[in-house]
């Protein structure tokens, strides 16, 4: 049950027809976890903290500096040196003292990854690196919980939906393995990829609208265009195609 206070905070989403009070309970009872706390991680963390998920598990192992700041909006200048998961955990448990806000201070590792996406009902990818987002897909389609890919570079950004065993997964559409490097980014990218990859999340948690599977949605900020690709499952999928 939604308690009087949660009623007016929520007021304004309980009022759109497809969430209503169920759906809002429906948000409290669920349980995210958001991989990286960094330029994506922020605005996910931000808005399902703010529409009521009621758990939220943010993981990342870094501390936040100075080149953070014209992105990562989590993270102040008050923030530098500190480890970003207490950092963004602060300021969220500000917004929603409601939420319960776990921030995990670990590398995400093919030793780990399964016990850190334990009992969760979501995995929304804020990675900077493809590594460790196999790593977390592959683990996803092993638990079967949704995975929610999101990348971005320069003014460009694409994300897409995973749904274990019924789309094509992030292994389907990628192979082989990219660099790491300090690639450039401005922050109003990661603002429109994660907003857009955390509206996903809320529509899957409550059931409603059509999820961005199948197709790899890609923005280019400069030209201020979205277009879509069809991304088809593949049955060779080293990470997916044994999975019915
Ligand atoms: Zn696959």
């Amino acid at each position: 049950m939604l308690t009087p206070d949660e009623r007016e905070r929520y007021d304004r989403q309980i009022l759109i027809e497809q969430i209503g009070p169920e759906g809002q309970e429906k948000l409290k009872r669920s349980r995210v976890v958001i991989a990286g706390a960094g330029g994506l991680g922020s605005p996910i963390a931000i808005y399902l903290t703010a529409a009521g998920v009621g758990m939220i598990r943010l993981i990342d192992h870094d501390r936040v500096s100075l080149s953070n700041l014209n992105r990562q909006i989590l993270h102040w200048e008050e923030d530098i040196g500190k480890k970003k998961v207490q950092s963004a955990a602060t300021k969220l448990r500000n917004l929603n003292p409601g939420i319960k806000i776990e921030a995990i201070d670990e590398t995400i590792t093919e030793a780990n990854v399964s016990h850190l996406l334990e009992g969760c009902d979501a995995i929304v990818d804020a990675m900077d690196n493809l590594s460790t987002r196999y790593i977390l897909n592959r683990c996803a389609i092993e638990k079967n919980i949704p995975f929610f890919h999101g990348a971005i570079r320069g003014f460009e950004g694409r994300a897409m939906t995973i749904l274990p065993g019924k789309t094509a997964c992030l292994r389907c559409m990628y192979r082989g393995s990219v660099p790491e490097e300090k690639f450039p980014v401005i922050g109003v990218t990661p603002a429109v990829i994660g907003c857009i990859q955390a509206t996903e999340v809320i529509k899957y948690l409550l059931g409603i609208g059509q999820l961005l599977t199948n197709r790899l949605l890609m923005y280019d900020g400069l030209e201020a265009l979205f277009t879509e690709f069809a991304v088809n499952r593949n049955p060779e999928c080293d990470h997916c195609g044994q999975i019915k």
